[in-house]
């Protein structure tokens, strides 16, 4: 259950008593609000209404307690610097190259990121390659190139991080850090960016279920960021023709689950090229929060990711289709 107190005082006043009456599954959230796991079937919560301190107690069944949707009761919308994400807003669209590879081909992206209503700018400057011979990022030059573009745009920036360096490097650099596949459940991590500021953008790994997924939400939420944009970036199923699976299920199944945003990715999630503008639409169509999508001005040309990469006129028109469809749904 969650017990939220009227201060951090109250809180770790509430720890301790707990702690004496013999309650140490307690566990320090943020902002006041304090977890308590393995209770909610043993414990009334009327029992905990009259400690003194205590606003609410929120009793959760579910695994997931700060991530899950009765924790808040409603969407949660993340604004960023003026942009909303969640909720009811626009779907939030994160266009780029999949790797930052020069100033000039940053420059000519996020042109065409801006003049097609994209709000965010992607780039990768630290790669978690599968094979070591394989381009691994610019690193801190990448991260400075994509910084100023982002800002003469008027753009917010995205970014992944991989370890306690590209956290301290990108932090005060880029707008959004992302937790690429790979590293959903590197858990020192995701305890390092519960300390940052910037939101997180946190893609589900490829062998990851929902539940894996939001506890690895639900770790950057306890150690103190409650800024988590959620991704649904394909699974590995035995279908070789695509290079993942988008699954699609995920959208409505995790809104169901939880309050946090989710955004698709139709690049990793396809593979293909070709595939990107219709799974775009699905992603949509399915109540995805927004995307985040891989162009670069000469898709061929991309150091990585290029198979998957689309060009400025499918973009332009994955924009407008995009739009329409979100315009399509009754706003209840
Ligand atoms: C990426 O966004 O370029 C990336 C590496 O994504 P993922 O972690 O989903 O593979
Ligand atoms: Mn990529």
């Amino acid at each position: 259950m969650i017990l939220e107190c009227v201060d951090k005082d109250a809180q770790y006043q509430i720890a301790n008593r707990l702690k004496r009456m013999g309650f140490d599954t307690t566990f320090h959230g943020t902002n006041g609000v304090a977890v308590i796991y393995g209770l909610d079937d043993l414990v009334r919560e009327d029992l905990f209404h009259v400690l003194p301190g205590v606003k609410r107690v929120i009793p959760i069944k579910e695994k997931q307690k700060l991530a899950s949707r009765k924790s808040v009761g409603r969407r949660t919308v993340i604004e960023i610097q003026g942009r909303k994400v969640g909720g009811n807003s626009d779907p939030f669209i994160i266009a780029g190259p999949c790797s930052i590879e020069s100033e000039e081909q940053i420059f000519s992206s996020a042109k065409i990121a801006k003049e097609n209503g994209a709000h965010a700018l992607r780039g990768g400057a630290f790669k978690p390659r599968t094979s070591p011979y394989e381009f691994q990022g610019m690193g801190l030059k990448g991260l400075e190139m994509l910084s100023k573009v982002g800002k003469e745009f008027d753009l917010l920036t995205v970014t992944e991080v991989l370890d306690l360096e590209s956290i301290h490097l990108a932090a005060p650099l880029i707008d959004i850090l992302q937790v690429g596949a790979r590293n959903m459940q590197n858990f020192e991590l995701l305890k390092q960016l519960g300390k940052v500021k910037n939101p997180i953008l946190l893609k589900r790994g490829f062998a990851a279920s929902y539940q894996d997924l939001l506890y690895a939400a639900e770790y950057l939420i306890a150690h103190g960021n409650p800024n988590v944009i959620l991704c649904e970036r394909g699974i590995r199923t035995f279908e070789t023709y695509t290079r993942n699976t988008l699954d699609l299920n995920a959208v409505p199944s995790l809104q169901e689950l939880t309050h946090l945003p989710i955004l698709i990715d139709p690049s990793h999630g396809t593979g293909r090229r070709s595939l990107v503008l219709p799974m775009a639409r699905a992603g949509i169509a399915a109540g995805a929060d927004g995307i985040i999508v891989e162009i670069h001005p000469n898709p061929d040309q991309a150091l990585t990711d290029a198979q998957q990469t689309i060009g400025p006129e499918v973009f332009r028109r994955l924009m407008k289709e995009v739009l329409a469809i979100h315009q399509a749904f009754i706003k209840e």
